[in-house]
């Protein structure tokens, strides 16, 4: 098996950060416009609960 050297010299570095905020995305509804952030494979519209909706950064 290979080993990652950087991995094990830095062992006191966690990227958990970055990582929590790759759970919450913006979308923006396709329906009534209105902007939010979700989480999850399919996000809802908090205004009128379509599923219509688009990424955005
Ligand atoms: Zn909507």
């Amino acid at each position: 098996m290979e080993v990652r050297s950087s991995m094990c010299s830095s062992g006191g570095m966690m990227g958990d950060i970055e990582l929590n905020e790759l759970k919450f995305k913006r979308y923006q509804c396709k329906e009534c416009d209105s902007k939010f952030k979700g989480a999850g494979k399919t996000p809802t519209c908090p205004s009128c609960g379509s599923e219509d909706v688009e990424l955005i950064e």
